[in-house]
């Protein structure tokens, strides 16, 4: 049950000293209550207040990393149901399943292929799911083989012996042991402390996993993941979304609190359109980790997409820098394109000047983060704005005086001229795609 202001007042000094920042220590209690502050903000609480307070203010959801340097991962950390209540926090990542059986380097260099680029952000497959087939000697192997990959690695393996001798290979890249369930539990968990990783607990139901995972947490572990993988899709969704919607509750109940994993190597085994549509939904609908087969463009093209559409926080703009960027080699002779500091309008942007192959600086100015009609609408791209971007951010370091404006406000062109002195302002076509052959035109004919 959440704790209440009045609640958290009650344990703490009561001096109103502001050291918290807050202006007196009900301030701080309420601000607590809310999520807004962490209760360790007050430096004069006692251990054992800090104790009540610190497991009755912890998020519902708990937040688990795996992995190790550039493959390290946080999982889960979740505060919400649905993406527009506030934002989702930690995002799907995909895992490629290798067996022992295949010629795991051929899948690994398959999804090596695939970085996606969109909107600055590269992606790939980040994880590695091995599954144990009942040799204990080929799943070492198959460990071996992953080791040192770059990937987070993923141990399928029910059997302690096998999981013990398997992390011992790879211990130190901090994967993630998926084994525990309903038979094995006390002997998994004793492995996962002693080689510290995060620990995958499974049960037949979503009854025998919550029965597991409290049992779990009773002997001390709360490092766990929650693999939701069912007998089928529905009982897979079923049971993804009742767990997460436990835990999220209003009244949650954090033996369910923690990232799951979804495998759709399980549920839809060879099977690569529905393993496409199955990870989309479960993007959606709360899969930490989604495995698959392997992963390709096809694959990567539609859930990179919706995962950083998803995953991106609503309240915060998609931004670049304000700045200059040259593209093509441009220098302070070759000449200047502006628009706004929408991301995406930026890489649209950036991504046709640079297949233009025309030398140019492109000169990005501060407009809230917004798309160029809506900046213009909203009054943040104006003759003013964009006259007194470049006359304190460009002018000093670009000699060229030719100015290209987006088409889009081919309005603003006569106030922009006026305001800056010795520029000739030139109107581009309104969509990005068009600016190649303006471009090159312009380059034929000498203009620029
Ligand atoms: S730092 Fe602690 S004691 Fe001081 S005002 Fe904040 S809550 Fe109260």
């Amino acid at each position: 049950m959440a704790l209440k202001g009045l609640d958290i007042f009650k344990l703490t000094p009561k001096t109103n000293c502001k050291e918290c920042g807050s202006p007196t220590c009900m301030a701080f209690s309420m601000k607590v209550a809310q999520g807004a502050v962490d209760i360790s903000k007050c430096p004069h609480m006692s251990a054992e207040a800090m104790a009540t307070l610190s497991e009755a203010t912890a998020p519902p959801m708990k937040s688990i990393k795996v992995g190790t340097g550039e493959a390290e991962y946080t999982l889960g950390g979740e505060t919400v149901l649905a993406r527009h209540e506030k934002t989702f926090v930690s995002k799907t990542r995909f895992a490629v399943n290798v067996t022992p059986d295949m010629d795991i380097d051929a899948v690994l260099a398959e999804a090596n292929k695939v970085e996606y680029d969109r909107i600055g952000e590269k992606m790939h497959a980040e994880m590695v799911y091995v599954a144990c087939n009942g040799d204990a000697a080929a799943f070492a192997e198959a460990v071996k083989k992953v080791t040192g990959k770059g990937k987070t690695i993923i141990l399928d393996c029910k059997d302690p012996e096998s999981a013990k001798a398997a992390l011992e290979i790879c211990k130190a890249e901090k994967p993630i042991l998926n084994g525990a369930n309903a038979s094995n539990y006390e002997a998994m968990v004793e492995i996962a402390k002693a080689a510290e990783v995060v620990l995958g607990v499974s049960g037949a139901d979503i009854n025998e996993l919550y029965d597991t995972t409290a049992a779990i947490e009773k002997l001390g572990y709360k490092e766990l993941v929650l693999d939701t993988t069912g007998a089928n899709v529905k009982d897979t969704f079923a049971t993804t979304v009742q767990v997460r919607r436990a835990c999220l509750a209003k009244d949650p109940d954090r033996t369910f609190g923690y990232p799951s994993i979804v495998n759709l190597s399980k549920v839809a085994p060879n099977d690569e359109p529905m393993q496409i549509a199955l990870a989309s939904v479960f993007v959606l609908k709360y899969g930490s980790i989604v495995v698959m087969d392997t992963m390709n463009y096809a694959r990567a093209l539609p859930l990179f997409g919706l995962r950083q559409n998803v995953f991106t926080d609503p309240q915060k703009p998609m931004k670049v820098e304000p700045g200059i960027y040259p593209i093509n080699g441009g220098d302070e002779n070759s000449v200047v394109l502006t628009t706004v500091d929408f991301a995406l309008t930026y890489f649209v942007v950036s991504g046709e000047l640079e297949r233009s192959g025309v030398p140019c600086n492109l000169a990005i100015s501060d407009a809230g983060g917004l798309s160029v009609l809506t900046s213009w609408a909203a009054g943040k791209l104006s003759s003013t704005s964009v006259s007194k971007f470049i006359k304190e951010e460009v002018e000093p370091k670009i000699k060229c005086r030719k100015l290209i404006i987006p088409g889009k406000v081919a309005v603003l062109k006569g106030d922009i001229e006026a305001k800056l002195e010795g520029w000739e302002v030139i109107v581009a076509p309104n969509e990005a795609v068009q600016l190649v052959k303006f471009l090159k035109d312009m380059q034929a004919n000498g203009e620029i």
